[in-house]
């Protein structure tokens, strides 16, 4: 025990004077010097202190650092001065946090951010605006319709008139911000649903069915003589879309995988043959089919327009989650690759993810600027009828200001700048493909049609053997082959110097079992391929001195 650090602290008291302080300006002249100092080196890039590794080392183990986290009692006193305990976040904490802004942590779908976005998100957080309401929020309420047009015109090209009459309409609404994708996701088929059993006068007229909102699932299924409400969605759905099935009571497991063809897209025909059975069946509602632009596994974009004209043939609603590629149609080069999401009825982007913004904010837009009318609700305190607040049609209550952000982002890089980094990314993981594909002791799993793809170790003599054997014996060989590239990520990982992620997937329709694959996601636009090659290099490395010295 340290008794000089004790003392200290008792010198530290909760009262009304040094409250005074604390709240309205940082402590003394010494303090504000040193807030002063950190500020600048947060805004600059926690350069000092993030610079070196990935941080996903085990140089401490996770069970060591939680023997550091064990306290339960919340002190009376204070225990710090603000300039220590932001000292301490800066040399403790820091370091151990993971530095996902290396060019060399290609793992997952959070990285590096323009330096700029801290600065914007400081002054969100010192405005403290809260637009579930124009009273907490007035401009930035304003703004936030704004930004929402210039993205919904970007997905969905209506006409001049239309964003005209929208984008400052109270009566209407273009979409959302939301906390992130997942509750992007979970109102678009909150709408789907409370729109599929809306109460339409084509029910038998003795019917007080008021709509599934209002009278519940079991009064809905009730009113349009159904047993069961389905979502469709390919295998390669994100996980959220099964959360949503259960929070708006249809049950997860009626979020319905849709079979994939070799490119991990919907199948097409699948699709098709599963909506006929559900239809000739005729106890089954289809609230929504999901099509997917941007797979969090491997990046691909499900067949966006054969999914509306089924969509739009069997009056089914269509629901893209694009929380992953939506910025895509930022590149003059790469929109093409979402044709056809602009015959969605709703579109899910992520602002954290390709449009860089800072942890945590997603968008939900719907073509219908009526479509949210179906999930709006009042109070008399907050968004009281005929008000023109943004909090009435959201899932979200109090939310801060991410549309400043975004506007603010958009006019410093245009969609230009954007798209420099989009077509980077789509690039470089072509090349790295090509890369993956030159040299003998690796196998391209998943091509990448955008900058998403999987690949794996797989020694030659293993390969040659599977592609002489029997199924049994092929997937003995998968197995060893499994763990090869398990024991490889890990001690990458483990090294601290790059970081790849890993999934199972199934690389064929038809096949039984999966594969461990190696995933690589390319958002940083430092990220190069003589990175890409070097993070390859040291895989070989790891593997070489692991499994040819055991069976030599
Ligand atoms: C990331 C992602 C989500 C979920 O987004 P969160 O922001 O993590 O909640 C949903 N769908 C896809 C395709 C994603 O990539």
């Amino acid at each position: 025990m340290n008794t000089r650090y004790e003392k200290e602290n008792l010198s530290l008291v909760a009262d009304w004077k040094t409250l005074e302080r604390i709240f309205i300006r940082p402590e003394d002249d010494e303090c504000r010097k040193t807030l002063v100092k950190y500020m600048e080196q947060i805004l600059f890039g926690l350069h000092d202190f993030l610079k070196f590794n990935v941080g996903i080392t085990e140089e401490i183990s996770l069970k060591e650092l939680t023997l550091g986290f064990q306290n339960t009692i919340i002190n009376k006193n204070p225990e710090k001065k603000l300039a220590d305990v932001i000292s301490d976040i800066i040399t403790v904490i820091a370091p151990r946090a993971v530095n996902v802004a290396s060019p060399y942590f290609v793992g997952h779908m959070t990285a590096a951010i323009p330096f700029f976005m801290v600065h914007l998100k400081a002054i969100t957080a010192a405005l403290n605006q809260n637009v579930v309401k124009l009273e907490t929020s007035k401009v930035l309420s304003v703004l936030e319709r704004q930004i929402l047009a210039k993205i919904h015109r970007l997905i969905f090209k209506e006409s001049n008139e239309f964003y005209k009459r929208h984008v400052q309409s109270i009566d209407t609404s273009l979409g959302n911000f939301t906390t992130c994708g997942t509750t992007a996701n979970l109102t678009a088929l909150w709408v789907a649903r409370n729109r599929f059993f809306s109460s339409r006068d084509k029910l038998d007229t003795d019917s007080n069915f008021r709509g599934i909102e209002q009278d519940g699932l079991i009064a809905a299924m009730h009113s349009y003589s159904l047993e069961k409400a389905v979502i469709l969605v390919s295998e390669r759905g994100h996980f959220s879309l099964k959360k949503a099935g259960g929070i708006l009571g249809i049950g997860n497991k009626n979020v319905i995988p849709v079979g994939v063809d070799a490119k991990q897209k919907m199948d097409i025909k699948k699709l098709n043959g599963i909506i006929k059975d559900i239809k000739k069946n005729g106890k089954t509602g289809i609230i929504s089919i999901v099509g997917i632009a941007g797979a969090t596994e491997t990046g691909t974009i499900d067949p966006l327009c054969d999914i509306a004209d089924l969509c739009e043939e069997h009056s089914i609603n269509f629901h893209v989650d694009a929380a992953w590629g939506g910025p895509v149609l930022l590149s003059e080069k790469y929109a093409h690759l979402l044709k056809g999401i602009e015959n969605a009825d709703s579109v899910t982007i992520d602002a954290h993810k390709q449009f860089y913004l800072p942890m945590t904010s997603g968008m939900i837009y719907f073509k219908n600027p009526c479509a949210l009318d179906c999930i709006s609700y009042h109070s008399n305190y907050v968004n009281r009828a005929g008000s023109v607040d943004l909090g009435i049609k959201s899932l979200e209550g109090s939310r801060e200001a991410h549309s400043l952000i975004l506007d603010s982002a958009l006019k410093i890089m245009g969609s230009r700048g954007y798209a420099l980094m989009i077509d980077h990314g789509i690039e470089t993981a072509a090349q790295f493909a090509a890369e993956i594909s030159k040299r003998e002791l690796f196998e391209l799993v998943t091509k990448p049609e955008t900058n998403i793809l999987t690949y794996r170790i797989a020694p030659p003599s293993l390969k040659n053997k599977i592609s002489g054997s029997g199924l049994r014996e092929k997937i003995k060989i998968n197995r060893v082959i499994d763990e090869i590239n398990i024991t490889v990520q890990r001690k990458q990982r483990e090294a601290g110097k790059s970081f790849v992620s890993r999934t199972r997937l199934k690389r064929k329709p038809g096949d039984k079992y999966g594969i461990v694959v190696l995933r690589s996601v390319i958002m940083n636009p430092m990220t190069d391929i003589n990175i890409l090659k070097e993070i390859l290099d040291e895989q070989e490395k790891i593997f070489f001195s692991v499994f040819r010295r055991k069976k030599q």
